[in-house]
């Protein structure tokens, strides 16, 4: 079937097919040419003979019908001229035939119907080509008239079979179906041969373009000639080396991208018309905790159960417009993000969505603690600026001259003037620790000399609670710390472990040896911090006790101070706490 299919087969048919119509007509042509040159001839000749016989036969014969006479005369004739002579009278009768003999002629019937008889007794020459019941043959008959003076006595016949004309006929058919075969049989295997030539390069050039669609783009075909089809293989060649090249960069945009897609911090999601996922980034599978591989191909809600992200690609596919809209992820985890949804075109038609889902959770966050921070920071300026414009509005209304109350009045001012510039001194410190110029001095400082100064500092404090305080640190003990922090951290620590401390405490530092570090504890028997509370803390102006903390002149910043003050030295702070027991702060610091 397939070689019946193919080309080389094709042509040769085709071949083949011109040659036998060619020796058809040839045929027809030539075997048509030849009958009527061969009876033309015999004819001719027929016709010059029987002229010759008409002039040798005597009137006299035919007149009196001497067929004795007749008969002796046209068989001596006819096995001269090698055909069959008759005699016919004028009214048809014959009256002698070279092939019957005289008994037989009366038996003979009229001849005048026949057609060359007919044309001849008129006086014309009849020429008849016809199948002769008698002879059982294919005969031409030629008659020419008998005259004497101009008057037609009769007719002379003459027949011969065209048994050699057919014989000759048949003879030139066979040499024309014979060449023709010789020539079928030569155009078949040459032309095969010529074909299977020509083609070869074809066949060579098919197995390389079908090796190209399989997507290996370095085969190439070897033009072997200088004709049209060497000239297709060159162009194949170059149209397979364009297809590498673009392959090649496609590829490596490809990585580009796929490298973009995998790396990207925000998610991706890329879907079809009928929000089927296509492909999702190492982020998406991250944020809802999916394989990228078990999604490919399913509906977006099937594969990452979230209605109003859903909601969103349906509406982008549907509209055809881009949404851009803040999302609440409950599950896994509570996150904010931003989602940002586009369609993709092809051509006028929406063709898929492409969604990038960003979280701004974080971003969330520090916004919320900004607007917190700034609220915190008015709210603790307000009291203080409040209380001392209050202050010095009744002093200028006249209270300046009320000895019995004005100092009392403007030490108010001053205690209120203090905490401001206390709580300035912290918003600074936090500020300066948070900026990123801020760069610690690290250097080999000793623990327990820091501590010392910070409890010598606080000394009036814990004397007037009359406070046992330990300090059990090693003495030779040094960590890698900023000094000024060093005493800051244990400053804040011993301060509020002396504030929240009950008369007739104690306040214990001592420290723990870690590996590569140093854990160092504040403790005190003081007012302790329920447990809800510990975690917030280090949080910025989180206080148990608000109105307590301020009382004792805190800030509520101190610890959020020490926190960022030891992660700046790599540490880490804690606490643990029992409320009405004490409690033990903690921070670690590198060993120097
Ligand atoms: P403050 O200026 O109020 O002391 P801090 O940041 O130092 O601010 O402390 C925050 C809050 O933590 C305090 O208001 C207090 O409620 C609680 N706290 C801190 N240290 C202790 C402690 N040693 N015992 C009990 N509560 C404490």
């Amino acid at each position: 079937m397939k070689i019946i299919r193919s080309l080389t087969f094709k042509l040769v048919l085709s071949c083949l097919f011109i040659i036998l119509i060619s020796f058809g007509f040839v045929a027809v042509f030539l075997e048509r040419n030849l009958e009527e040159n061969m009876q033309e001839e015999i004819k001719t000749l027929l016709v010059s003979q029987a002229g010759l016989l008409a002039n040798q036969l005597l009137p006299r014969s035919l007149l009196h019908e001497d067929v004795r006479r007749l008969e002796d005369f046209v068989v001596q004739q006819s096995a001269q001229a090698g055909c069959r002579i008759t005699v016919v009278s004028k009214q048809g009768k014959v009256l002698a035939d070279s092939e019957k003999r005289v008994k037989q002629i009366a038996e003979m019937e009229s001849h005048f119907d026949r057609p060359e008889i007919r044309s001849a007794l008129s006086g014309a020459i009849g020429v008849e080509a016809r199948y002769s019941l008698t002879l059982k043959k294919n005969m031409l008959y030629v008659a020419v008239p008998l005259k004497d003076q101009e008057q037609v006595l009769g007719a002379v016949r003459l027949a011969v079979p065209l048994t050699q004309v057919e014989r000759n006929l048949n003879i030139t058919r066979k040499t024309v179906v014979s060449g023709g075969l010789i020539a079928l049989g030569l155009v078949f295997f040459l032309g095969l041969y010529f074909i299977t030539r020509t083609i070869r390069p074809i066949n060579h050039m098919i197995q390389v373009s079908r090796r190209l669609s399989e997507g290996d783009f370095s085969c190439r075909v070897i033009p072997v000639s200088h004709d049209e089809i060497s000239e297709l293989a060159l162009t194949l060649n170059t149209m397979a080396h364009h297809i590498e090249d673009k392959i090649k960069e496609l590829n490596t945009r490809n990585q580009q991208l796929a490298a973009i897609f995998n790396s990207m911090g925000e998610g991706v999601v890329v879907t079809d018309k009928a929000g089927r996922i296509l492909a999702i980034n190492p982020a998406i599978e991250r944020i809802f905790g999916i394989a990228g591989r078990d999604v490919a191909g399913r509906p977006f809600l099937e594969a990452i159960r979230n209605n109003e992200i859903a909601e969103i690609i349906g509406a982008v596919l549907r509209e055809g417009e881009s949404v851009s809209r803040e999302i609440c992820l409950v599950l896994p985890v509570r996150k904010t993000f931003q989602m940002n949804a586009a369609p993709i075109f092809e051509g006028e038609v929406i063709n898929g969505c492409l969604a990038v889902i960003h979280d701004i959770t974080e971003i969330k966050r520090l916004e919320t603690m900004r607007r917190d921070f700034v609220a915190n920071v008015s709210h603790e300026l307000k009291t203080p600026l409040t209380t001392i414009k209050g202050f010095v509005e009744t002093l200028l209304g006249g209270a300046l001259e009320d000895r019995k109350n004005n100092r009392a009045f403007l030490k108010i001012i001053q205690s209120h003037a203090e905490r401001l510039h206390t709580l300035v001194n912290d918003l600074l410190s936090l500020a300066h620790l948070e900026s990123k110029e801020f760069a610690s001095r690290l250097e080999r400082n000793n623990l327990r000399y820091w501590a010392d100064t910070a409890l010598a500092d606080a000394r009036p404090q814990w004397q007037k609670k009359s406070l046992t305080v330990k300090n059990e640190l090693p003495p030779e003990f040094f960590v890698l710390a900023d000094k000024d922090n060093l005493y800051q951290v244990f400053s804040n620590l011993i301060e509020n472990a002396i504030k929240f401390n009950r008369d007739n405490g104690t306040v214990i530092i001592f420290c723990q040896d870690l590996t590569s570090q140093v854990k160092v504890c504040v403790e005190d028997t003081g007012i302790g911090i329920p447990e809800k509370d510990l975690p917030r803390i280090f949080e910025r102006f989180y206080r148990v006790d608000k109105a307590r903390s301020r009382q004792l002149g805190g800030t509520g910043l101190g610890l959020s101070i020490v926190k960022h003050i030891v992660e700046k030295h790599q540490g880490r702070v804690g606490v643990e706490s029992t409320e009405d027991f004490g409690s033990r702060f903690w921070f670690t610091l590198p060993k120097a």
